[in-house]
Order: C-alpha cells, then structure tokens, then sequence
C-alpha cells in the first residue's frame, strides 16, 4: 500500500541527514523523491491526447462519475459566490463540469503539477467561453500556493494515486478549506462484484496499454496508470488516511462495481 512507506535510503545534504522513503510507481518500487518526475513524464507525453484516451478507455463512464462527484459537491443555483479547487485537475473536466452545474458565481481553480496538462485545459477553457471562470495554476498538490482558508471545495479526481506523498496532499487540502468545506476524491478502488473483477484485470491489462499506445503510441504509460490502479490503498485504508490529514465526517461510496469510488470528508 502506497501510504506506508519503508526508509529504505538516505541522503547527506551539508550536514543534514534525510531518510529516503520508498514507495511505488505502478508495481515497481522507486524512491519516494523519484516518482513525481517520472508521473510527470508520463502525463507530458499523454497530455495532447488524455480526453479522447479517458473515453475510450473508460467506455465514456468517467463522464457519469464526475457527474456524480459535482452533483455531491453542489454548486449553488443563487448568487453564492462559490470557488472550487480542483487538484491535480489536469485538463480541467471537472472544473468545466462544476461551472456550468453552478450559478454565474461560481469559479474553478485548477491546481496541477503538469504544464502540459494545463496547456490543453486552458486551449479548452477558451474553446468552451470558460475562460474568465476557470483558473490554471501549475503547483503541486503537496504545497498547494494557496492562503488558508480560502477554498468552498476542493476535489481530486483520479489524481491522488499519482502523488508520492498523499498524506500532504490530503492535508494540504484540508488547510485551504474553508470551515465546513468539502473535501471529494474520486479514484479507481477495488473490484467487488465476482466475476467482474476477472474481467476488469482482462481489459486493463491486455487491452488498456495496448489502446494507450494505439491513441498516444505510449503503451508504457498506461501500463503505468493500470498498476498504479492495483496499488492505491483499498477504501477502508484510504479513508484512514483522510481522518489522519484531519478530515471530518469521512466517508466512501463504491461505484460502478467499485472500480471507482467518491470519497468525502468535510473541514470542520
Ligand atoms: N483530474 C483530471 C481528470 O480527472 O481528468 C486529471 C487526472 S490525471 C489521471 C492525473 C493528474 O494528476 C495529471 O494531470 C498529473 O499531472 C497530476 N498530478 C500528478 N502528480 C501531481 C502533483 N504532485 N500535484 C499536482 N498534480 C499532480
């Protein structure tokens, strides 16, 4: 499980002496301070290409689940002024999403770590008239360049597994909240329904990388992504580590079988 990292190194810097964790990328395990480059390479080369990759990929069920996530965090239909952070938001779907869900008063941030990413978000926003209402930030999730408090919501969609530190990431999240802020995660989960499970691990193993490279020529990236999914911690563990980051009234609700699942928790 990604969130219990082992001291498996250190490094000497002047006088100062770090442990270096371990964790994993995909199912191979790599220094904690490795894997974000090697998560960016894969995003920068699948960037121009991710959205029509996540529809194929997902047989267009990604859209329902996000749906389902911006009907969980419920824009106001009044004049609120609502501001949305979406970490890790990439090419800014649910940021679209939440927008066009809520009043004239609503605004997104998208937070990603991932220039490319952002690049064809932005070219999206202006497409879409979406321009003045959504943001594009280049930050990690793990020091997010935002004051305390000043965030209504913030989600993370399919994001989370792809940071190394998830705790700071959660935590990170909760600061910006405001009081009685929600915090959402949607993520791939853990398969529920005999018989769907054998099938799942079919089609993400031997045709996913092969439709990866099919649609970006970059099988070994969605290699990556269909690991990455086996190793994220099962539901119960993952809500464990959104109370550890001091999240309030945590919860989860499986979807699709649980391939998927909407995690919740609250600032108080
Ligand atoms: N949320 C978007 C969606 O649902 O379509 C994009 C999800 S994509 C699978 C994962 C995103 O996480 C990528 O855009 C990647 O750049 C971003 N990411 C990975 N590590 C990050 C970090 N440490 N901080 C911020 N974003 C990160």
């Amino acid at each position: 499980m990604a969130a219990s990292n082992t001291v498996e190194d250190v490094t000497v810097e002047g006088d100062a002496i770090t442990a270096v964790a371990d964790t994993h990328f995909g199912f191979r395990t790599v220094p904690i301070n490795e894997k974000q480059r090697m998560v960016d390479e894969v995003f920068h080369s699948v960037a121009k290409r991710y959205d029509v990759m996540n529809d194929l990929m997902s047989m267009g069920l990604h859209r329902a689940w996000k749906d389902l996530l911006v009907s969980k965090l419920r824009p106001p239909k009044n004049d609120r002024p609502f501001a949305l952070l979406d970490v890790a938001g990439g090419t800014g779907d649910v940021s679209f999403r939440t927008v066009e869900a809520g009043s004239a008063n609503t605004r997104a941030t998208v937070a990603d770590i991932n220039g490319g990413m952002l690049a064809v978000g932005r070219e999206r926003a202006v497409a879409k008239g979406m321009a003045d209402k959504v943001e594009f930030v280049e930050a990690n999730a793990e020091e997010l360049p935002f004051p305390d408090r000043s965030f209504d919501a913030a989600t993370i969609a399919f994001g989370i597994r792809n940071v190394p530190r998830m705790d700071k990431a959660l935590s990170e999240m909760r600061r910006v909240l405001k009081p009685g802020g929600r915090c959402l995660v949607l993520e791939f989960s853990h398969v529920d329904v005999p018989g769907l499970d054998a099938i799942y691990n079919t089609y993400s193993f031997k045709l996913i990388p092969g439709m990866g490279k099919m649609v970006t020529g970059d099988a070994e990236s969605y290699q990556y992504l269909v690991e990455s999914i086996r190793r994220f911690p099962p539901p119960e563990a993952f809500a464990d580590l959104m109370r550890g980051a001091g999240l309030k009234r945590v919860s989860w609700t499986p979807l699709s079988g649980g391939i998927v699942a909407l995690h919740s928790g609250v600032r108080i």
